[in-house]
């Protein structure tokens, strides 16, 4: 006969939920600890939408989209896909769309629609409002000790997400890479202060050869495109240079002034880029504003085509606390793909961004969130 398993999850946030709700289709015996509210990280996400994944069919294209865990989701992936998701959502009684660029949402654009209806699925199990400290392997299975209590399990699944919870796997010996932060605004050497709020739109990073929007900020700069570099340069060390091409590498400016002789500059260029971003740069590179178009020279019409072909910024930091998730955690070499298991330690998993997992903005981190919850349910069915 099957020894009875007790179940122990750390951390209810959206995977640990999501593992639970999978495991109490077969088990009751089931523990959920969280140092504060259950899954209540779901209630920001998408800005209160829920952006829960993308519709991106085809598994190695998803899986592109993790700077860190590409290669090591391709089996999670091929177990528990982005169709999967929709048909889990569906079965939880939550209607989906997808917007045109791919995002997923719930049709009621409600986080607090998901966070309830997931809860109202695993609301019999039991829970503890505490913070584990410590988890001790045994001869059988684990001792888990949080602030308040001690408990024998025979499986634990670790899913306390990535901005804390690595200290109670401290005494384990188990490699965690350094979590830094990701999908988040830059702080940057130059002074954007003035021009904060305002948006430079489609204009391409010459690293990543793609194009989105900045925004300016009090700090340094922000907006979808920076969130996409802040994730892709995670792991680089400050200071860094980022080259950003403002206007297209074909733009004639010498015609545009030729057609317009008695126009200010400043109204000439602010056809292409925001009138105050005009003021702010022609002042920086010491030309009038108002000087006409038929007043610029060949240098100058060069001075600004340089500046807007090639517009450098020094990156120094990232906006640390503000950060959508971090590049670190778990390293994957610890852990067995397929299921999801300490390759050190018995019955002990984790599922989530505890894990050295992170991707873009775009639903990939919730469905990241969903596949290896999955996995590890399995795995622990299975064992
Ligand atoms: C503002 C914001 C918006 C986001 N929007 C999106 C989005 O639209 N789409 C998307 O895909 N992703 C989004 N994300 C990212 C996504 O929310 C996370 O990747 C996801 O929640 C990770 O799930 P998780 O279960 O690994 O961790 P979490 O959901 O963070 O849950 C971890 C849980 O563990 C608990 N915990 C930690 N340590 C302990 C301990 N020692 N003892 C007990 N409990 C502990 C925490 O209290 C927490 O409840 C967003 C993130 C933020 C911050």
């Amino acid at each position: 006969m099957e020894k009875e398993k007790k179940i122990c999850i750390i951390g209810a946030g959206a995977s640990g939920s999501m593992c639970a709700l999978f495991l109490s289709q077969k088990y009751k015996n089931i523990t959920l600890y969280d140092l504060s509210e259950p899954l209540r990280t779901i209630l920001p996400t998408g800005g209160g939408r829920c952006n829960l994944s993308n519709a991106k069919n085809d598994i190695k294209e998803l899986a592109q989209n993790y700077p860190r865990g590409e290669k090591f989701l391709y089996s999670v992936f091929s177990r528990f896909s982005v169709y999967d998701t929709i048909s889990l959502f569906e079965e939880l009684n939550i209607k989906t769309y997808t917007q045109e660029n791919g995002r997923i949402f719930p049709l009621s654009n409600s986080s607090k629609e998901v966070r309830d209806k997931i809860l109202r699925r695993i609301n019999h199990l039991n829970f503890k409002k505490e913070k584990v400290l410590k988890i001790i392997p045994k001869a059988e299975g684990w001792e888990v000790i949080s602030d308040k209590s001690k408990e024998n399990y025979t499986h634990v699944v670790v899913s306390t997400g990535g901005h804390f919870g690595y200290s109670l796997l401290k005494n384990l010996n188990i490699n965690i890479i350094e979590p830094r932060p990701s999908l988040v605004g830059l702080k940057t050497k130059e002074n954007f202060k003035e021009i904060s709020g305002i948006v430079l739109k489609n204009i391409k990073s010459k690293e990543l050869s793609i194009t989105d929007d900045i925004l300016f900020t009090h700090f340094g700069i922000s907006g979808p495109l920076t969130y996409t570099l802040s994730s892709v340069f995670a792991r680089k060390e400050y200071p860094y240079t980022l080259t950003f091409s403002l206007i297209d590498e074909n733009y004639d400016l010498q015609s545009v002034l030729n057609n317009n002789p008695h126009k200010d500059i400043k109204n000439i260029l602010s056809e292409l880029i925001p009138k105050n971003f005009v003021k702010y740069f022609l002042i920086k590179l010491n030309i009038s504003p108002e000087t006409k178009g038929h007043e610029i020279n060949g240098k100058t019409r060069d001075k600004i085509l340089n500046y807007l072909r090639e517009f450098k910024v020094t990156i120094t930091g990232a906006d640390k606390g503000e950060e959508t998730v971090t590049a670190g955690g778990v390293d994957l070499k610890e852990v067995n793909p397929k299921t999801l298991m300490s390759k050190e330690y018995k019955n002990l998993y984790f599922c989530g961004e505890v894990l050295d997992i992170d991707g873009f903005c775009g639903g990939f981190n919730l469905q990241n969130a969903w596949s290896t919850a999955f996995v590890v349910s399995e795995s622990i069915l299975n064992d």
